[in-house]
């Protein structure tokens, strides 16, 4: 690793530097009442998701600032460096910090429920079952993160979570194969 844009700027899981943004923007334009074309104006980006091209994984430790695409100071050296943990683990939550927990949404609201932001952006999280105590939810998952240490791995998680975490196992697996550039490898 060192200082330069190639560092962070490429897929945190194989490695390939062929990446797009797909941006999603919202325009207001005041419309010309002779003509009806709409003025001129600045499109304001609502969502920005950088993919890889070779494996297709969403990247969450690069954004869009407006003018290109920029790390996430405090994830990309922890993603790109790191190797994938599969953690099982448990988090008792408020009841009322989950929407729903039945239906076709029940998964997204227990896993954001669980773990905000972090658990439907940047980790794999699976839900395995979830059980209600008085006014408590506790979730059982399985979640694949990635880390450079067991003891970071079990941090990020402790961060994310937004309730009691228990951790029940947490076992490194092996990175997936990086994509050689060009073939020149
Ligand atoms: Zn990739």
């Amino acid at each position: 690793m060192n200082d330069s844009i190639s560092a962070w700027l490429r897929c945190y899981r194989c490695w390939s530097r062929n990446l797009e943004v797909q941006l999603h923007y919202d325009a207001i334009r005041k419309v010309d009442p002779e003509s009806g074309i709409p003025a001129e104006g600045i499109d304001e980006v609502q969502e920005a998701v950088v993919q890889c091209l070779d494996c297709l994984h969403d990247q969450p430790h690069l954004t869009f600032d407006g003018q290109g695409v920029v790390p996430i100071e405090d994830r990309w050296e922890r993603m790109v460096a790191g190797t994938p943990w599969v953690a099982s683990c448990t988090v008792a939550v408020e009841a009322d910090q989950v929407e729903t927990c039945s239906g076709p949404e029940a998964v997204e609201s227990l896993t954001y429920g669980s773990f905000g932001d972090a658990g439907t952006r940047e980790f794999f999280t699976h839900v395995r079952f979830h059980k209600h105590q008085d006014e408590t939810i506790i979730v059982h998952l399985l979640v694949e993160l990635y880390a450079r240490s067991a003891e970071e791995a079990s941090g990020v998680l402790e961060d994310a979570a937004r309730g009691t975490l228990e951790i029940t196992s947490l076992a490194e697996e092996s990175r997936p194969p990086a994509h050689a550039p060009d073939g020149s490898h």
